[in-house]
């Protein structure tokens, strides 16, 4: 599949219930040859209506953290497991989760990123292991056929507890220690 393909299923997908309530279909940002992932939920109020993920407060948040950890836009590409908003900010149920995931595993096709980073539960369950909790596994890292995975908090999270903005930067921070290292070894 091609990124042009790719984008135009998504723009025409009616795979599930989500589609009916969508002002844009949020597909991604960032760079399409970026060696870090970072995977949240699902695009918020503001997403919605610009087309973008990660463009409201909870996306400032992350920007900064990024900006601040040092690194560069090239560096990583975000998106989202649903596309499209739920209704009032709910959490995607497992089924819109499972319809859209085929999107996202296309986008890791073509990126061939060799971090994903993944932010919140949904994200970390879809991405890593259903079992899995974020506060019990973020900062730890888990190595899937070649790509490597850490969970962390959702920024969104970290505008309603702030003690969890520290823990967030640390696992960014290791995220771009690896970045920096390199991937030959
Ligand atoms: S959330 Fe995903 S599966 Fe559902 S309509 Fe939007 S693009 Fe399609």
């Amino acid at each position: 599949m091609t990124w042009e393909q790719l984008e135009r299923s998504c723009l025409e997908c009616k795979r599930c219930g989500l589609a009916y309530g969508r002002t844009n279909v949020v597909i991604g940002r960032g760079s399409k040859t970026a060696p870090v992932m970072i995977v949240g939920e699902g695009p918020g109020q503001k997403e919605d209506e610009m087309g973008l993920p990660f463009v409201g407060m909870a996306g400032e948040l992350l920007n900064l953290a990024l900006e601040s950890l040092g690194f560069s836009e090239k560096d990583y590409y975000i998106a989202n497991v649903v596309k499209c908003r739920p209704e009032n900010n709910r959490t995607p149920t497992d089924e819109e989760c499972e319809k859209c995931l085929p999107y996202l595993r296309a986008q890791f096709t073509l990126i061939r990123p060799k971090i994903i980073v993944c932010l919140g539960n949904v994200a970390t369950k879809a991405m890593i292991d259903k079992s899995f909790q974020v506060s019990k596994v973020r900062g730890i890292w888990y190595s899937k056929k070649g790509t490597l995975f850490m969970a962390t908090y959702h920024p969104a999270a970290l505008l309603r507890d702030e003690s969890k903005k520290i823990h967030m930067w640390e696992d960014l921070r290791k995220v771009k220690i690896r970045l920096d290292e390199g991937f030959d070894t």
